[in-house]
């Protein structure tokens, strides 16, 4: 069995901490042996991202993006290739990981590729003095994944930093450590300088060493709630700056007016995509009363076409759930749902030929009566939609932003005053109008409330990988202060 060992200074290295192993979340099976980083690999990487540091922060933007760029561009020729293993290591059907994740990765690469030589400071007139001021990088930044998007995540925190002038030392997560370490190589193929990008690999552990470490300026994490404040916490130790990519349980508004087969659309993708694996999905589904019936005959006809099965079946529209914990759990909100709402479609382990040993759930709709059911409350990460119903706008708003998180939230009417109107009253970082979990990289990503701190993508996201310098320049004398 293969051994994957970390990326530290352009080469592969065997690390000395403990060993653990990878599986294919579809079948059970062991793939990989994975080396964890011990403390001391650590402070390899540590001292490979220094000297990276020093060559690619003085580096021309244009030679920086020139890079990225041809990462970028590798990544889209290797599509196949790194799609089947994400699919392998997720368990999420081939067909998203060929048209989504490498693809938003290889799209982050070369927006930031382009970004890197634009990016400048600005000039003040004084007066005769004058003061400018520049973006300058942060130093050593820590990228920290979750295992739902593992290389497009890699690719979304990598990309601003790196086009900033910043290095990175990335950990995926434990349970998907396969492409990082690819992505990583094909930084060195795209010609990267050694240093830049070093991959390290492990637990929670690993990510308590990188919060921990004075040489890291900052840390940006995708994970959940209480990870993330962990995350802060240690990091004020050194105060390094922080981005929170956090979880979400977010609402979908569905008016009267609205188109209703798109919004079943949106309600279908927004909770059955990557098996319902997904931080910003509407898992929470406010329907009007009065549609409520037409709605949910479409969204039932709609959803028992979906197929659930082999991720290696291009046909496969729900994969495998990421382990047997992860689906324990899915499993518990499924019960602890039949307990207290109305179960309209699903709710059960479904059997996947070939695929044994994996752990698969049919995709599950609940009618919920009340906001203070645990389905409706807490985040499943799982194929589980909550619908339920409203009377008017201002109520929905109210029960909408009813909640701890604060990451997402769509709004479906046709009515494009009342659109802007609701979205401008509900308390989310990234808002769709008749749409769902649309995130191209053109645009910022991230939460409000408990769901993050900071952005992704964007031009926002330079703000958080960069750090301005003011600088005062006297054409005149100052003279005797004193005198
Ligand atoms: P976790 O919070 O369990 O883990 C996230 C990462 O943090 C993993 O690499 C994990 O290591 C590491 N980690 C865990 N504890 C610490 C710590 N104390 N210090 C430093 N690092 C630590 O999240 P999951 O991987 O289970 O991912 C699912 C969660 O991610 C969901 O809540 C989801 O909503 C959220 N998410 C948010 C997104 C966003 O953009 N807002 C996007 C995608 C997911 P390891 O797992 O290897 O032990």
């Amino acid at each position: 069995m293969q051994t994957i060992p970390l990326f530290i200074d352009n080469k592969p290295v065997e690390g000395i901490g403990k060993s653990f192993d990878n599986f294919n979340p579809a079948t059970g099976e062991k793939t990989h042996r994975v080396t964890s980083a011990s403390q001391e690999d650590f402070e390899k990487a540590i001292e490979s991202a220094k000297k990276g540091f020093k060559v690619w922060s003085s580096m021309s933007p244009t030679e920086r993006g020139r890079i990225l760029h041809r990462t970028s561009m590798l990544l889209r020729e290797k599509n196949e290739e790194l799609a089947s293993l994400e699919c392998q290591d997720t368990g999420k059907p081939i067909r998203e990981a060929i048209a989504v994740d490498v693809i938003s990765g290889a799209d982050c690469l070369e927006y930031y590729a382009g970004l890197a030589p634009a990016l400048h400071g600005e000039h003040v007139n004084l007066g005769g003095d004058f003061a400018y001021t520049k973006r300058e990088p942060l130093g050593i930044c820590a990228g920290i994944g979750a295992w739902n998007y593992p290389i497009q995540i890699a690719c979304w925190k990598a990309a601003p930093a790196l086009a900033c002038g910043n290095v990175m030392i990335f950990k995926p997560a434990e349970l998907t450590p396969l492409t990082a370490y690819k992505l990583a190589e094909v930084f060195k193929e795209a010609g990267m300088p050694d240093g830049v990008f070093n991959v390290i690999q492990g637990d929670a552990e690993v990510g308590k060493m990188m919060t921990a470490h004075p040489a890291i300026a900052k840390v940006s994490i995708t994970g959940e709630v209480g990870t993330g404040k962990k995350v802060m916490a240690a990091s004020s130790n050194t105060l390094k700056h922080v981005t929170l990519e956090l979880g979400g349980k977010s609402p979908i508004v569905i008016f009267e007016d609205a188109d209703l087969d798109e919004a079943v659309n949106g309600a279908l993708l927004g909770n059955f995509y990557t098996q319902g694996e997904i931080c910003s999905n509407g898992t929470r589904v406010f329907v009007h009363e009065n549609i409520r019936e037409e709605f949910l005959e479409k969204l039932v006809a709609r959803t028992k076409e979906l197929k659930v099965g082999d991720p290696t079946d291009p046909k496969t529209q729900l994969g495998a759930l990421i382990n047997e914990n992860h689906f324990d759990k899915v499993m518990h909100y499924i019960s602890e749902g039949k307990k207290e709402a109305e179960l309209i479609l699903g709710g059960n382990q479904k059997e996947v030929a070939g695929c044994e040993g994996g752990f698969f759930v049919e995709p599950t709709i609940f009618l919920c009566d009340s906001d203070d059911l645990k389905i409706v409350k807490e985040e499943i990460f799982g194929p589980v939609m909550s619908v339920l119903t409203f009377q008017s706008e201002e109520e929905v708003v109210d029960r909408a932003n009813d909640t701890p998180f604060g990451l997402a939230a769509g709004v479906y009417t046709q009515n494009i005053r009342k659109a802007h109107r609701v979205v401008g009253n509900l308390q989310a970082g990234m808002c769709w109008i008749n749409t769902y979990n649309i995130n191209p990289v053109e645009i910022p990503f991230g939460g409000y409330k408990q769901s993050g701190i900071g952005r992704e993508n964007g031009l926002a996201a330079i703000e958080h990988y960069s750090q301005l310098k003011t600088v005062y320049v006297a054409m005149n004398d100052l003279g005797d202060p004193f005198s």
